[in-house]
């Protein structure tokens, strides 16, 4: 038998090692490029924020640029929405008086937005629930517990989004009463996911899937050319791992439930989203609830109005109006059961002929 030349011997097992370092290398430099997506993070109001970008031949100073603009897209939304910084845009107006105060046009847009959901969900969804919030613990400042009878009085008396009004020529808003203190949180991470959206695309960008603290948009196909799948939560606080996968196509989806954000007192458990017809935390099976719509702004805010709402009427007002839902109820067993309007099966199903018509879009 002939011996192997020293070329097969050495040199053709040393490149091999070598192009499989190469690609081990390549594939998880800043971030990781799997299957032609880049992943971007970072913390925001108190929670995170993942970005994926389907461009494989994103060079490092692109890759830069967008890592630099989603950290301050989410900034100056903090910047404008927080009710923990004391020298945010909305803390300025919350401390403000009765004459019109002028707001800049992202404070201005969700305030209306707010407005309109809160028409949609009935009053369900009202960000001047925020004093009660506070009161329960679950805002900036006092520990969790539960306010009397007459605070939970005096407090409902200064809510209600009807004092709020708001001059769109002018750029103003005013409060009309002077106590009245306003609560983005139900709303203003899926504002950040769609002022990020704006920030991707204006960078020319079309495949991304945008994840801040559980609401997500995407757009495209991902780096495997594949629709973006995403996992709803288990609502479950001691599991954290997705129950059931959603393809998103083109679509943002937020999800609202107790299962993380509550503290329990002699056994009754307190959940941070208040019923603002009672002034009280809600009470209810639902475990969570996740909207589908093409603004991530009025998912997130939707969300939560359906969530006041409860598993009945809230399912009821979601079919009226054509809202994309997805109920999950909690059995008394500890089980599990899922509820979805018709509107939520349409648009899956559409999601599901547009894969089966191109399985993988490059
Ligand atoms: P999560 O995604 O954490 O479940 P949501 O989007 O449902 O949160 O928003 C819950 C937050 O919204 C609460 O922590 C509170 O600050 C605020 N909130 C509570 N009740 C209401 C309400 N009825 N309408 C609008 N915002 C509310
Ligand atoms: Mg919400």
């Amino acid at each position: 038998m002939e011996e192997p030349s020293p070329l097969r011997r050495f040199l053709l097992p040393a490149v091999f090692v070598f192009a499989l370092f190469a690609l081990l290398f390549f594939r998880n430099r800043d971030g990781g490029n799997r299957s032609g997506e880049w992943t971007f993070r970072g913390p925001t109001m108190g929670t995170a924020w993942t970005v994926k970008v389907a461009d494989p031949d994103l060079d490092k100073e692109s890759r830069d640029l967008i890592e630099t603009t989603i950290q301050q897209t989410v900034a100056l939304v903090d910047q404008r929405m927080s009710n923990w910084k004391d020298d945010s845009e909305l803390s300025l107006l919350n401390r403000h008086d009765t004459s019109p105060y002028p707001v800049s046009g992202e404070l201005l847009g969700i305030l209306d937005r707010a407005i309109d959901i809160h028409r949609l969900t009935g009053g369900a969804f009202d960000i001047t629930v925020g004093p009660l919030v506070n009161a329960y613990g679950f805002g900036p400042g006092d520990p969790p517990r539960v306010p009397s009878e007459d605070e939970l009085k005096e407090l409902l008396a200064r809510t209600g989004l009807s004092k709020l009004t708001l001059n769109k020529s002018a750029g103003t808003a005013t409060k009309r009463h002077a106590d009245l203190y306003f609560d983005l949180s139900g709303i203003a991470k899926g504002f950040a996911v769609d002022r990020v959206a704006d920030a991707l695309e204006q960078l020319g960008q079309t495949k991304y899937m945008i994840e801040i603290g559980g609401e997500i948009r995407t757009r495209g196909r991902n780096g495997s050319g594949e629709i973006w799948r995403i996992g709803v939560e288990q609502p479950d606080p001691t599991l954290r791992e997705a129950g059931r996968i959603i393809p998103l196509l083109d679509t943002a989806m937020a999800t609202s439930g107790e299962y993380r954000n509550f503290y329990e007192v002699g056994g009754v458990r307190y959940s941070h989203t208040i019923d603002p017809r009672t002034g009280k935390p809600i009470d209810h099976h639902l475990a969570s609830v996740s909207v589908l719509h093409k603004s991530c702004t009025s998912a997130d805010a939707i969300a939560t109005g359906l969530n006041v709402l409860g598993p009945d009427e809230g399912y009821a007002l979601a079919v009226e109006h054509g809202i994309a839902a997805l109920f999950i109820l909690e059995r008394s067993n500890g089980s599990f059961i899922e509820h979805a309007t018709p509107a939520f099966e349409t648009t899956l199903q559409r999601t599901r002929e547009a894969e089966l018509a191109d399985p993988v879009v490059p």
